[in-house]
Order: C-alpha cells, then structure tokens, then sequence
C-alpha cells in the first residue's frame, strides 16, 4: 500500500528506531511515527512518504501504550537528547534488552548464550558528568543557553537539563550576567560575529571539582577576572578556562585552551583509578554506569595477577588501567594521539607500571605485532583480548588476529549492537563462542544500548 503526503493512517507502533520513533507497519508498509512509542496505537499524519516506508507523526493517541509516562522534562520533545523520555524506565531498559538479543540471534545467528537483564540506574537522572551549551540571542535580543532544536541551529533556552547536574543553572545565570555587565556579544553563526559560541561544564561526580570553559570566537575575553571572581563562588570550582575557535565550523572545541584560573584539569575517579580531565580529553559522560560496565569487563576478563592483556580502542586507558592492577601486563591501542598521551598521564598519576600504550588503528598495530614476532619465530599470544570499538564495530584484519592469538577469553564492550553481532558471528565461526552478555544503560532516556560480552575460546 502507498500512502501520499497528509494521509492518516491507524498504526500500532512495535518497535522503537534509531532516533527514538515509534515504528509500525499497515499491511506491510512501515511507518516511522515521531512523538509515538511501543504498545501506542495512534493515527498518523504521514509527512514522507517514500516507495517502501514513509515518516509520519503522531496527530492523535487512541490507545496509549500501557509504558507510556509523562516527559520529566518540558522540553523533551524539541530536544534531541533524550528520545525515549515519555517511555518508562523499565520498559526502557527491557527495550535495550531485547534490542541486543535480537540482533545477537538475527544478524549473528547465536542462539546458546545468556543474556542478562540491562542494568539500569537508581536514579536515571541528573547523570551526565558534561554539558555544553551552545549561546545565542534570542528573538527579543536577549542572551539564551540551551540546545540547538532538532537538526535546525536555533537554540531552544534551557538552562536545566533534567541528565545534567542542577549546578549548571548556577553557572550559566553566573556566565549570562558577566555577559550582560560586560557587554559581551553570543557568536553569530551566520554572520561570523559575536564572542561567546559555549559554555562547557564538566564535574568529577567523585571528587565534586567543576570545570568551566567558554568557547570564544577570539583571542581574548575582556574582563576575564570578573568573570573568574564570580565562579569561584560556587563550591568545587577548580579549572575555569577560555577554549579559542575562530572556525566557521559545528565542531564546538577549538585546539587551544587559556587557563583562567586553576591547573587546567579536573580530577576524578572510577572505581579507585584516578583520572586528569582537561577540556580536551574525552571522559565517559555517566561515570555510575561506566564504574559498573568496566566492572563487569573486569569480572569477565577473571584476571588473577600474572595475565597478559590487550585493550583495544583504549581511548584514555580507562578500561587498560582498570584491568592493569589486576593483570600482569596490560597493551593498549588508540587512535588518537592526544588520547595516548592521556592514557600514558593516567597511568602514572596512578603509579601503574604495568600498562603500555600504542598509538594507531587496532587492525595494523596487533596484526604488525604479531607479524614480527613470528618473523622472528615466537607464536605472539594473550590471555585476555578486550575490545571497546567505535560503532563501526571491529575489522575484519583485527579479528583474525585475534583468532591466530587465540587468547582464552575475548571482552566485547559494545556500543552498537547490531556490528557487534556481526563480529560475534565471525568469532563463533572461528572457535569462539559467546558466553554471556551484559547490556548496561549509560544513557537513560536515550536509545543507545551499550553492553558487555564474555566470549571464550572452544575447547576442542
Ligand atoms: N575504551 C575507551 C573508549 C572507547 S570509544 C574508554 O572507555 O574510554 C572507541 C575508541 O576507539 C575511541 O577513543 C576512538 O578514538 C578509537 N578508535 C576509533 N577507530 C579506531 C581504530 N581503528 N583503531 C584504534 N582505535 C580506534
């Protein structure tokens, strides 16, 4: 059935897409409905259409689903951050359940494995650790914070985002007085003018030291004291800081960064490792859920003091320098440069001798390795192999690798369930198979799913 522009169809919404859309089928044309979730039926408004599938939205619910809650918060539905909002808890975290399962038994074709139930936060709220706020004036010419609305540029005001931590409305009222007293101009993007383009915010949840840094279109804040003086009134201010991007770009950070007040970083902790944070370097933004996801990608690795580790994708070292004070020695493999250059700072504040870092992609560096080393006669080997890849998943070269390794046990952190499945699929063609999976939400209200996989190696 084809349906044209403006038409209502009666949908019952099954399942939940990529960007949080209720999707549902009329004899057997789908329908991606915004603003509807699972277990709704309601009638849509088509406003695409195309051959196979059209995008619709909700004009009416006649039946609401039996998971429906209201939105906490008042803009959740202009914002894009959290899609599923008006979905509950608990049938949020079923939804990331079943979302992994189905991929692992679809694409990947495994069907003996224990799946947990996803680990949910107490409190799935107030979580993020890091908030950027992008700054604007508003149609009366008044100084706005909040986000950008849809896909559009426009900045809806919202100085308390309800995964945010409740100081950033503090902070934000503190930068927008500075900006009225000072006469100093939010950034245009259209027209290239104006000062400040963001306010980013950043808190260690473990110490409760804050970092505030505005992104300036310039080289100089003027009256940067003031502003100085002002936040330091709020407790744990500890690294207040000018990030210069003269670009015309989306891209928020410019490379370099003027300390205002302070070291530069902030400290935190997961578990008992310590980690500097400058606004630069990239830190999971839910540091509860990465506490209890890292946790569980050590109880999974079964280290006992003497293995031999691989982490790949490291990032900052934060799983490497979990699994090292565990392990006999850890290798990680990162990207990006500046990433290393963290992992490498991580490990000595932490007085961890045992981890070394690499920088490269994981497919070259681990398969270099092990070409040298059987050029030079030895079979390379590891006890654990944990991989945490972006979510392309991983490569095909790298895959190998570690199956010529052959490592006892393999550690899939995943962000994207549906590569990650391929490449369980690969490994269980190749004398792996999966043992148990653990999906845990880091991101409530959002559709991400990230999980943890036990892989172990067939004996034959
Ligand atoms: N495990 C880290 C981060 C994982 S995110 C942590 O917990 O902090 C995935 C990481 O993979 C990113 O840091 C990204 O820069 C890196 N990456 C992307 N492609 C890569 C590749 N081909 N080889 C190695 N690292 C890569």
């Amino acid at each position: 059935m084809n349906f044209k522009k403006n038409d209502l169809v009666e949908v019952t919404i099954e399942d939940c897409g990529v960007n949080g859309e209720g999707i549902g089928k009329v004899d057997g044309y789908t329908l991606f409905v915004k603003g509807a979730i699972m277990g709704d039926v309601v009638n849509a408004r088509i406003t695409k259409p195309t051959k196979n599938y059209a995008y619709a939205r909700v004009e009416n619910i006649i039946t609401e689903s039996k998971d429906r809650v209201a939105a906490t918060c008042p803009v959740a539905s202009s914002c894009g951050g959290c899609q599923i909002q008006e979905m509950s808890y608990k049938a949020q975290l079923e939804f990331k359940r079943n979302k992994v399962f189905n991929n692992i038994t679809r694409i990947g074709g495994i069907t003996d494995f224990k799946i947990h139930d996803t680990i949910g936060m107490d409190n799935p709220f107030r979580y993020r650790n890091k908030s950027q706020y992008p700054v604007g004036l508003d149609k009366n010419g008044e100084i706005v914070m909040g986000f950008y609305a849809g896909r559009t540029h426009s900045i809806i005001p919202c100085d308390d985002c309800v995964i945010g931590d409740e100081i950033n409305k503090d902070i934000l009222n503190i930068v927008k007085s500075f900006m009225k007293e000072n006469n100093i101009t939010p950034y245009d993007e259209t027209t290239g003018k104006g000062l400040v383009r963001h306010v980013l915010i950043r808190k260690g949840f473990k110490t409760g030291e804050i970092m505030v840094c505005l992104v300036i279109n310039g080289k100089n804040l003027p009256n940067k004291e003031k502003l100085v003086e002002s936040l330091l009134k709020i407790t744990g201010m500890t690294s207040i800081s000018i990030n210069i991007n003269t670009e015309n770009t989306n891209v928020i950070l410019g490379q370099r960064v003027i300390d205002l007040y302070g070291e530069g970083y902030i400290t935190d902790y997961i578990g008992l490792v310590k980690f500097h944070i400058s606004p630069l370097s990239f830190y999971q933004v839910n540091p509860i859920q990465t506490h209890i996801l890292y946790g569980k990608a050590l109880e999974y690795a079964a280290l006992t003091g003497k293995e031999i580790v691989w982490d790949l994708y490291c990032g900052v070292g934060t799983i490497s320098l979990f699994l090292a004070k565990l392990a006999g020695k850890v290798y990680g493999v990162e990207i990006i440069p500046e990433a290393i250059a963290d992992a490498k700072n991580n490990a000595k504040i932490n007085n961890i001798g045992n981890a070394e870092f690499f920088v490269g992609k994981a497919e070259e560096v681990l398969p270099d390795f092990y070409a040298r080393e059987q050029e030079k006669g030895n079979h390379m080997t590891a006890d654990v192999i944990v991989v945490d890849p972006p979510r392309k998943g991983c490569d095909e070269k790298l895959l190998w690798t570690i199956i010529k390794m052959q490592p006892k046990r393999v550690v899939y952190v995943s962000c994207d369930s549906a590569t990650l499945a391929r490449d369980l699929k690969f490994l269980c063609g190749n004398e792996y198979r999966v043992v148990e999976v653990q999906p845990v939400d880091m991101f409530p209200h959002g559709v991400h799913v990230e999980c943890v996989v036990l892989m172990s190696k067939v004996q034959k």
